[in-house]
Formats: structure tokens, sequence, C-alpha cells
């Protein structure tokens, strides 16, 4: 069984396109930035300009794509969506660059991982909508500059502060996603539970929604896990009981820790005495990659305040030691 709390694409996934709110008014919460949004839109569009480049950041499965997607639609332009990985060769750029038309956005995801020869063309393509190539080689090369049509560049990254300077310079707007409140996942998991005509009840969502750790994403995987377990072991609603089953068999307890955030703060706990603990060495300890701990378990773990980084490394809080039902050292009273 692949875990629900990971970065990568699993194949139920795939359907993911269908849960895809295709309008701003469909995209739930995240308001100030669809605020922000809705303003610079409407400007651009009075202008019949190309909207400023996009930097969108903020932990995976927040909804940057969607958000992406939905910009384009708003302006009525095509989007064409690459990532930060898949762009090998300053050729790669330039072949998508070359390809767009006026006004079309390029939605670069992890935008962080662009190496540095393809960040070097990205410069003057976003600020001047050219790219300089060389032709020919040794003493007799030349560089010529091609013209490219205006366009918008929408970047998402899960670590804004990795992005270079220059880089982080050139978008014009940045948006930061939040973690989705409980409310705004009910709401999430509710739409998604009509578009796969899955019959839920309201508490049956609320169940889901407060274990899906902040993130539309997880929330989907979930509702998709508890469908199965209402088919096969109840009548196919959706109640609070049956999501509560199917959850607790998939060991996400009822504040959406899975397995590996326990691991995480039970390690701090019983080796570190509670911490500080450095990033690496507490990766190491529980046999999970550093990056992960920090795009994916940290974020929710900070927002429950069950953990908090200091400039020594991290540190559990008395309300993890609570949760987890381990004794606070010290024997301080609860
Ligand atoms: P990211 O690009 O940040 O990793 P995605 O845009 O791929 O995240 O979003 C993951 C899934 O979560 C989408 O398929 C979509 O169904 C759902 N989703 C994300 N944000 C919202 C939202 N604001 N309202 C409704 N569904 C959302």
């Amino acid at each position: 069984e692949e875990p629900l709390v990971t970065t990568s694409f699993l194949q139920e996934d795939a359907s993911e396109g269908s849960l895809r709110p295709k309008s701003l008014k469909e995209y739930i919460g995240q308001e100030k930035a669809k605020e922000n949004l809705s303003v610079f839109i409407e400007a651009a569009r009075r202008r019949t300009e190309s909207l400023d480049h996009v930097l969108l950041h903020g932990p995976p499965g927040l909804g940057k794509t969607t958000l992406a997607g939905i910009i384009a639609a708003e302006m009525g332009v095509n989007i064409r969506i690459t990532s930060g990985p898949a762009i090998e060769k300053p050729g790669d750029l330039a072949a998508l660059l070359t390809n767009l038309n006026e006004n079309d956005i390029l939605f670069v995801d992890e935008i962080h991982r662009l190496n540095r020869s393809v960040e070097e063309i990205l410069y003057p393509a976003m600020e001047d909508f050219a790219i300089d190539i060389i032709v020919g080689k040794g003493p007799s090369a030349n560089s010529i500059r091609l013209d490219l049509p205006k366009f918008t560049l929408i970047g998402a990254t899960t670590r804004a502060g990795q992005l270079s300077a220059p880089l982080r310079d050139r978008f014009g707007v940045t948006l930061r996603l939040e973690l989705y409140t409980p409310e705004e996942l009910t709401q999430i998991v509710t739409r998604s539970a009509g578009i796969l005509n899955v019959p839920i009840q309201p508490e049956g969502a609320l169940e889901i929604a407060r274990r899906s750790r902040g993130t539309p994403r997880i929330a989907n995987r979930m509702l998709r896990r508890v469908r199965d377990f209402a088919e096969v072991r109840a009548n196919g609603t959706i109640t609070r009981e049956v999501a509560d089953l199917a959850l607790s068999a998939l060991e996400i307890d009822y504040l959406g820790l899975d397995p590996i955030d326990r691991r995480m703060l039970r390690a701090i706990m019983e080796n570190y005495g509670g911490g500080p603990v450095g990033l690496e060495t507490l990766a190491a300890t529980i046999g999970e990659e550093s990056i992960t701990l920090e795009d994916v378990y940290e974020p929710y773990l900070m927002q429950l305040g069950f953990l908090t980084r200091t400039p020594r490394g991290r540190c559990v809080t008395q309300k993890a030691y609570q949760h987890l039902h381990v004794p606070i050292p010290g024997g301080a009273a609860p």
C-alpha cells in the first residue's frame, strides 16, 4: 500500500484532472492569494497585456498547478506545463519559449530545480522577451538575439528560499499558498465526492478533512480510499464512522498524523531528549530524506504546534508529548 502522505505522483492521482477546479470561483480557500490575483488578472485584461510573471510557493498538493491552470483560463490564454528537472539543456527551454503564442503561460513546476545554464537563458526571456543564441563554433561564433512573444512565466516551488536572487527578483507577483482549514477541506471533499458520485454525509466529509493535514491532494486521496472501504465494508455511503474505520486502518490518527510523523516525533523525544536535533541527523535516524521531512512533514507538524524550528535544530513541544502519550521529561504537569 502506497503511503497517503507522499509527494510522488500515485496512480490513483491520475483522476486528479477531473477534480481540478477550473475557475477562481470554484477554487476553495486561499482568499488572500485569490484576491490579489483577481486584481492583477483584471488589470492585465483591461490593458490587453500579458500578466506579470507569477511565483507560487507552498508545500506540495496545495493547488499550485491548479491555480496556474485557472489563471490561464481567466486570461483566456494557453498554458504549457513543464518542470525544472524536465528542462535539461538551454536548447530545451529555447524550444519551449519560441513555440509560445503571444500572452501564453509557461508553467514551470519545481522551478528551484532548474539548472544554472537554463536559468541564465530565462533571465533575458523574462525581462526583455528575448533570448541570445550562439550560432557557429570557435572564433567565428556569433550571438544573435531572438525575439520571443510576450508570455507569462508561472513558477511553482515548495521552497522559495532556494531560488536564486536574480530569478526571484524577476517575478512581479509572489503568492504564498497556506495550509487549508478543516472547513475549507470539508468543502473540497464534498465537492470531489459530488464529482466522483460518492454518497457522503457531512460528518464523513469533516472527518476526512480533519485528517488530511491541510492538503487538498491528501484529502482527495483519502476520499478515494474511504470510498473503497465504504463500498466493501458498508453500504457505500461515507459516514463519520466509515471514514474513521478506514483511516484508522491506514494508521492515520485523528489529527492526520501518519506513521512517519509519529516516528519523527518519537525519535526526537526518545533519542534526543526532545531536541534540539539537526534535520539531517533526524532524517538519518528515522531513515527518511531530509527534503521530504522539511517539505512534506514539518509544515503540518508546525501548524499543529507539535514541532518548532530553532537555530540549533528541531524541538518537540509539550503538546506533542501529550498527543503521543509519552511522559514529559522532568515530569512537568501537563
Ligand atoms: P500542487 O501543484 O500545489 O502540488 P495541485 O494543483 O496539483 O497541487 O493540487 C492537487 C489536487 O488538489 C488537485 O487535483 C485539485 O483537485 C485539488 N485542489 C487543490 N487546490 C484546491 C482548491 N483550492 N479547491 C479545490 N480543490 C483543490
